[in-house]
């Protein structure tokens, strides 16, 4: 027996469960939204970080006028980099006006029963749907390689890890990676007053041009992800995504949009030394200290020593890591490489269970990694349930059990 039923459930309450709740609710779909809005850039993202994506391409998913970035902000220009304030202001205005009945819970299991789901939210409510989104982001996500994987919080952390990196204010920290996150993680670690030191693999940082809103043939046109025709096709038409092999779309989610600071960060990294082409070899723990060693392309071997590493090394998805899924569903559900397999609506293998976020970029792409993606994907989820799972009987709930 369940406490309540519903069409749909949809599990988080950042960008994609938001406009993917907003879809559903504009085509009169019922629909229950678990999560705090935006908790994930709220919790899990440095103070003072902003946003690499550009306003025209940080809209959440609205399924009518009026609830991009541009309505919340008016005449926000292409190549003002946008606050995390800003965004996360935005984020919270756009579930108010279109998904204000966010119910600020967790859930805690999803499970197979008859031809849906039971869900049991922290409250200890159990609720049966026909279908459930899982639009539980990144955070899950967070990869930390096998040298750092032994190490104690206290001496080694993934970026995931702190909103105030100020704790660092007089230590050294070694900052591993080359992408937006090391690059920006070190800038803020040093306008803190630590004392931070980038180690990456690659022998030159690469770092994105200012943007240029200029119409250029050879350069191709500009899209969410970067100037480029194939980048527009993958950021602009991901449906196009699915036809591909397999093996294309790993490496266009690998290849675009590859590690590069902003043009914005260059010069606040002027004085954080960095340390390029360092293989990481050797991790260990020495009198409250780390000491890590690097070997680079030359066979060189060196040792950095820290208060602190921060692995600032990405997201992977692996659907084994969603642990509210059951074990039967995680069992059973097709994956590759890690990400469930979905079709043209962004429904898994099994019916009623859809994807959304960095979970579906396998099945359409790069896009579906950052905000941008966002209003494809609730489109195409919403539009899929409205056709797909027409009302039928739900199990009954027992009257004294309603909440
Ligand atoms: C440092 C950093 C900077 C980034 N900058 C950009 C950028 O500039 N532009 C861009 O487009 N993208 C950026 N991204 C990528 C960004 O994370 C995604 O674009 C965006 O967050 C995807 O939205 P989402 O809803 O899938 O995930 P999230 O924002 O992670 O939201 C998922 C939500 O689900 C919640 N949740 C998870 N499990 C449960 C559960 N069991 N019950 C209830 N709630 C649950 C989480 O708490 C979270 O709030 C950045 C990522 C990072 C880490």
């Amino acid at each position: 027996m369940v406490d309540s039923v519903v069409d749909v459930l949809v599990v988080g309450a950042g960008p994609y469960g938001l406009s993917v709740a907003a879809h559903l609710k504009g085509r009169g779909v019922q629909t229950r939204i678990i999560g705090v809005p935006m908790r994930f850039w709220q919790e899990n993202m440095p103070e003072g970080m902003f946003l690499k994506s550009e306003p025209f391409a940080s809209s959440l998913g609205s399924p009518r006028p009026g609830g991009g970035f541009d309505d919340y902000t008016s005449g926000w220009r292409a190549g003002r980099p946008i606050p995390l304030g800003t965004f996360l202001a935005y984020g919270r205005w756009f579930a108010d006006r279109l998904v204000p009945e966010t119910e600020p819970d967790r859930v805690t299991a999803v499970e197979r029963s008859g031809t849906g789901y039971t869900v049991t939210l922290s409250t200890g409510e159990t609720v049966a749907a026909r279908a459930v989104v899982m639009a539980v982001g990144v955070g899950g996500f967070a990869h930390v390689p096998d040298e750092f994987a032994g190490l104690p919080a206290e001496l080694a952390s993934h970026p995931v890890a702190h909103r105030d990196l100020g704790r660092f204010a007089g230590q050294d920290v070694a900052v591993v990676g080359a992408g937006q996150s090391a690059l920006e993680t070190a800038a803020l670690l040093a306008e803190s007053g630590a004392y931070p030191c980038v180690l990456a693999r690659t022998t030159r940082l690469a770092w994105n041009a200012v943007p240029d809103a200029s119409l250029s043939l050879v350069r191709g046109p500009r899209s969410g992800l970067g100037r480029g025709w194939r980048t527009w096709l993958w950021s602009e038409r991901p449906s196009t995504v699915r036809f591909l092999p397999e093996r294309t779309r790993r490496r266009i989610v690998r290849t675009t949009m590859p590690p590069a600071g902003a043009w914005w960060l260059r010069e606040r990294l002027a004085d954080v030394p960095v340390r390029l082409g360092q293989h990481v070899t050797e991790v260990a723990a020495h009198a409250g200290r780390v000491v890590i060693q690097t070997r680079d392309h030359e066979g060189q071997v060196s040792r950095v020593e820290a208060d602190h590493a921060i692995t600032a090394t990405g997201y992977v998805c692996d659907l084994d890591r969603v642990g509210v899924l059951s074990p039967e569903i995680r069992r059973t559900v097709h994956t590759r490489h890690g990400y469930p397999v979905l079709d043209a609506g962004f429904q898994s293998s099994l019916p009623g269970l859809y994807f959304a976020g960095l979970t579906a970029a396998l099945s359409f792409g790069p896009v579906m990694r950052f905000v941008h993606g966002s209003d494809f994907a609730a489109a195409r989820i919403a539009t899929h349930i409205a056709r797909t799972n027409p009302s039928r009987p739900m199990p009954r709930v027992p009257a004294q059990a309603r909440p």
